[in-house]
């Protein structure tokens, strides 16, 4: 059940401006001390911070302060290097993401408009036009540093045809180039890119570092929406960032099992699956006695038939990936809602009025 609920597209993250993330400092430490080759597999569940740990990465090899005078060799944060890296403008890093995540990434993103000055949706992929580009780079000499670094993620998002552009020069790059991909679904890799990189998975932070983090990012209520995303602290920021606060998700199991729509009309539905798969989650763990994960606070989740909520949850996983498919989110919304209901035990859905006011989206 884990897997699945992970499974489920989870909302986007918050901008990766928030310094070297507490969490994460061991492994990249590790990391540092142990890496051999050129490339690196990072993976792990989404909002623990593969991106800010590729990053972190690239800006200790790219430091220029002396590495004896850096503890566990990670940037110093203050030399020049360090400050373009932050900046996003080194010579000498490449960090390629899809157009979709471009200021998420703290990228420039482009206007979105195309050769004719047609708005077009951003791409969710990484085009092979960017893996071209970035191996014209990988081509160049060195700007400032003695190495280059290509960051790429998430490298699930490197459509087949990108996909075997990279494979070359990921196996043999010209010298002083390291490649970092960071990833949530690494099984969603070929099996030819992922068998070039060495492999580093990175785990849910513990619970008190993670606390501690998000209290100093001023989230209120922390604990519960630090429960609400699995113990991923940037996932809980950027549940927060999308306007869920934590009484509206304490509430959610009763609304939910009533049907009730008002609380959540402000979500998109990729959130609100989301949430309805984490609840199905702690629904069967209370069905077979054990304690809820998502919602260990606030009022009880109800329990159901192990039978049906395996059922449903296959259901969830599968409107998971039709979330982004341009369907009235208003009927989205009324259909799950009404399918909650059921299957939490509340009143029956009659004539597919029940569920709320349709949200505008
Ligand atoms: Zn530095």
């Amino acid at each position: 059940m884990v897997s699945a609920v992970r499974a489920v597209r989870a909302p986007s993250l918050p901008p990766t401006r928030h310094g070297l993330l507490p969490w994460l400092r061991p492994e990249l430490s590790r990391a540092l001390r142990d890496q051999q080759g050129h490339a690196l597999l990072v993976h792990g569940p989404e909002g623990v911070g593969q991106m800010e740990f590729a990053l972190a990465l690239a800006q200790a090899w790219l430091c220029e302060t002396d590495a004896a005078a850096r503890p566990d060799g990670l940037a110093c944060g203050r030399c020049p290097s360090c400050h373009l890296v932050d900046e996003r403008s080194h010579p000498d890093l490449r960090l390629i993401v899809p157009d979709a995540l471009k200021a998420e990434a703290g990228l420039s993103a482009d206007d979105g408009s195309d050769d004719e000055g047609r708005k077009r949706k951003p791409s969710r992929e990484i085009r092979v036009e960017q893996i071209r580009a970035a191996l014209e780079f990988s081509a160049l000499t060195a700007g400032r540093s003695r190495h280059k670094v290509m960051v790429l993620h998430p490298a699930e998002a490197l459509n087949a045809v990108a996909a075997n552009a990279l494979l070359k020069t990921l196996e043999e790059p010209p010298g002083g180039l390291r490649f970092v991909l960071s990833c949530g679904a690494p099984e969603a890799l070929l099996p030819t890119i992922r068998s070039r990189c060495q492999d580093l998975r990175l785990r849910v932070p513990e619970r008190e570092v993670a606390l501690a983090w998000l209290q100093d990012q001023g989230l209120e209520q922390a604990a519960v929406l630090l429960d609400a995303s699995g113990l991923q602290p940037l996932q809980a920021l950027a549940l927060a960032r999308q306007g869920l606060g934590a009484d509206v998700w304490l509430g959610f199991p009763a609304a939910a099992r009533a049907g009730v729509l008002e609380a959540t009309t402000s979500w998109t539905v990729p959130l609100l699956i989301d949430a309805l798969h984490k609840l199905c989650h702690d629904s069967l763990m209370v069905t077979l006695g054990q304690s809820p994960r998502f919602f260990a606070h606030g009022a009880p989740v109800p329990a159901g038939s192990v039978g049906r909520l395996t059922a449903w949850s296959a259901r969830l996983r599968d409107r998971a990936r039709q979330a982004e498919h341009p369907w009235s989110a208003g009927l989205a919304f009324e259909a799950l809602m009404i399918e909650a209901r059921q299957q939490l035990g509340g009143v029956p859905a009659r004539g597919g009025g029940q569920a709320g006011p349709r949200p505008g989206r």
